[in-house]
């Protein structure tokens, strides 16, 4: 078979082996006969399938008793106005760090139904770095961020610590490195930029949010629906809750976050130092800001793009275009994603080093 590098921002790259174990369960799920996909999903077999999802969480992220873990739908997207919506208390205000696109349409949905404040922005900058040296004012019901922005390549590197609940849209960098879910009254996440296929939606929360918005939520929407049937209320999306719990299976059973954590860091200081010793391209992101999954980076020279782009294409280099908002790379490093890929990405830079540096 063809091996592809794959480095795309998401859908992204999932282990060969939850590939592989995937396909044989749309076609016989534990030799039942039956596809995982045409099983009822209150059958006992896929009960399962959710419960072991939902400990695998518990158990990776080190998830307090006082959190509860939930598989629901509609994207992070989704989640930027779920967040608000069960978040929201007397004050109606939630405050927004706005470190990128999706912070931006978080803060957003929001104003549905009540103040969205920008607590800090460098949108001045294009999003290329992270505003520190920010004041929460104690009217705030909850601050809201985005651990690493996907489209700009940086990431929160320390977060708040104050009194006033924290909601964080966690997509694309949960389990790549360890972090204290108990300083989090929120977490979001879609599934499918480090965890599974597009389709679930993981909510991590503290199970004292539930039930004390001060507006109104519709039943969907509402954390405490879903809270009380085990992330069942109607139907879930049992195939991409089944191949996340099969990935999140793989972390554990590679070293969990402590092995990764490191690994990613591996992956990232590789690439940064191939760009920072390089001639011809260049970062875009805050040195100090700068994401260990997502990296940015340009050709000073538009000339050698075609050159570059051609070499990438040789070598079966995958999804690499920069976004649309930044232009340039982006090389995305998610969990799945080998050294091995990131070296062959940091070869084929230094040949075009060799060749035109
Ligand atoms: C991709 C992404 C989103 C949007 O996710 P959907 O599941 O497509 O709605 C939101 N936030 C961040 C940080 C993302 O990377």
């Amino acid at each position: 078979m063809l091996k592809v590098h794959n480095f795309s921002a998401g859908p992204c790259i999932l282990p060969r082996q939850v590939f592989e174990k995937s396909a044989e369960s749309i076609l016989d799920f534990k030799e039942s006969g039956l596809s995982i996909i045409e099983i009822s999903h209150r059958s006992k077999d896929f009960v399962e399938v959710m419960d072991k999802a939902r400990s695998l969480v518990k158990e990776i992220l080190n998830v307090p008793d006082t959190h509860d873990v939930l598989f629901l739908q509609g994207g992070a997207s989704l989640g930027f106005l779920i967040s608000a919506y069960n978040l929201m208390g007397v004050n109606k205000t939630g405050g927004y760090l706005v470190t990128g696109s999706w912070a931006k349409k978080a803060a957003k949905e929001a104003s549905f139904m009540g103040n969205s404040i920008i607590v800090g922005s460098s949108e001045d900058k294009n999003f290329n770095y992270i505003p520190k040296g920010y004041s929460i004012s104690n009217n705030l019901d909850y601050f809201h961020v985005t651990s690493n922005n996907t489209i700009f390549g940086t990431q929160i590197k320390s977060f708040y610590q104050g009194t006033t609940p924290l909601a964080c849209d966690m997509s694309s960098d949960i389990f790549s490195r360890k972090i204290d879910v108990s300083n989090f009254d929120l977490i979001y996440a879609g599934a499918q930029k480090n965890m599974g296929p597009a389709g679930t939606t993981l909510y991590i929360f503290n199970k004292k949010i539930l039930g004390n918005s001060s507006v109104p939520i519709p039943t969907m929407l509402d954390l405490k629906t879903h809270f009380e049937k085990d992330s069942m209320f109607n139907t879930p999306p049992v195939f991409a809750v089944y191949a996340s719990m099969l990935t999140l299976n793989w972390l554990k059973n590679n070293g969990g976050l402590d092995f990764i954590e490191k690994q990613n860091e591996k992956k990232a200081n590789l690439l940064y130092n191939q760009i920072d010793n390089s001639s011809l391209f260049k970062g875009t992101a805050n040195l100090e800001d700068r994401s260990t999954m997502n990296v940015t980076f340009t050709l000073e020279n538009d000339d050698l793009n075609e050159t570059f782009n051609n070499m990438l294409a040789d070598a079966k280099i995958n999804g690499l275009k920069g976004h649309r908002s930044v232009g340039g790379y982006r090389a995305s490093m998610y969990n799945a994603l080998s050294l091995e890929s990131v070296e062959l990405l940091v070869n084929v830079m230094n040949e075009l080093e060799i060749k035109k540096g």
